[in-house]
């Protein structure tokens, strides 16, 4: 049975805005779901949907605990006032971990691993709120991983951190859904973030969800677009040559009708087992 079953889910805001429309999701243990879709197409919503901060009108939520309750949650949201500015990053974090109960005899052991984690060791006795926003981000995942949850309800969390710190948390995440088996679902802009880390991808578009499908990034138009950055070993630079351009200083660009599937795959070989960055997507007529 899967950790979680979503069926037929309806959130409507005033307006009425009906942001999820019918949506129905599953996630199982050691699974890291991605979440895409274009802005207002519900992402925000299920994910505060899941944690409680909304109230569905229609539709199933369950979880496979022995009591149907919520699982350990972690959850990090968007914006930065997820924690006291005038606290430091280390009182931050200790305050949270009181109020979720975790155990006092292990949390300074616990809070070292996750200050290491998320690379705030250094600037752990620091005002939170002199944190670049970067850092913020950080902090606020780090408040999510507290406890180790069993789920993992993530919105943006690579949005302004650097490249390093993405690769590094892209092999955490790996990490910790191997050794703990916990699930994750993920709202993500980044598709090569996405590409790295999901066991699975889905669309979400008018608050229905779809798989995946490189159709759905591009509507009406005809080629597909990638910009990239990085080094593309020579053989696989030959390998796609009629897809490649390369403007010179580690950037590339791919280009494709969208209804050839080479180019995708390309894509996908060149930003998971090369590691480019993926710049830009966009369609062209
Ligand atoms: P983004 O990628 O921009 O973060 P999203 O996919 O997370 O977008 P949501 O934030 O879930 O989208 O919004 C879904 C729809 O619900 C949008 O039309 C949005 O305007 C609307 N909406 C979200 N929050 C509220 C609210 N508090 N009151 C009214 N409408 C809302």
């Amino acid at each position: 049975m899967p950790m979680l079953e979503v069926k037929h889910l309806v959130v409507e805001y005033p307006g009425p805005v009906r942001a999820l429309d019918g949506l129905d999701l599953t996630l199982r243990r050691g699974e890291i779901v991605c979440l895409l879709g274009a802005n207002g197409a519900g992402k925000t919503t299920l994910l505060k949907t899941l944690c409680g901060l909304v109230l569905p009108k229609e539709g199933e939520i369950r979880w496979e605990t022995p009591n149907g309750q919520r699982p350990r949650l972690g959850v990090l949201l968007e914006g930065s006032r997820a924690f006291y500015w005038n606290l430091t990053g280390w009182e931050n974090a200790a305050y949270f971990a009181a109020l979720k109960g975790l155990p006092e005899d292990s949390l300074d052991e616990h809070l070292e691993e996750l200050f290491q984690l998320v690379g705030l060791w250094e600037a752990r006795n620091r005002l939170a709120g002199d944190y670049s926003s970067g850092m913020k981000k950080r902090l606020s995942l780090l408040i999510a991983l507290l406890g180790k949850p069993d789920l993992l309800l993530l919105d943006e969390p690579t949005a302004g951190m650097d490249r390093v710190s993405v690769v590094e948390f892209e092999e955490y995440l790996h990490r910790i859904v191997q050794e703990e088996g916990i699930g994750i679902l993920c709202a993500t802009h980044l598709l090569s973030f996405a590409f790295t880390v999901a066991s699975r991808m889905v669309y979400l578009e008018k608050g229905k969800l779809k798989d995946w499908e490189w159709s759905s990034l591009f509507g009406r138009h005809r080629r597909a677009v990638f910009l990239l950055a990085g080094e593309i070993p020579q053989k696989t630079a030959e390998q796609y040559k009629p897809y490649l351009q390369d403007f010179g200083q580690g950037r590339w660009q791919l280009e494709g009708a969208t209804d050839d599937k080479t180019i995708f795959k390309a894509l996908e070989e060149l930003i998971v087992e090369q590691d480019l960055d993926l710049l830009q997507i966009y369609g062209v007529d």
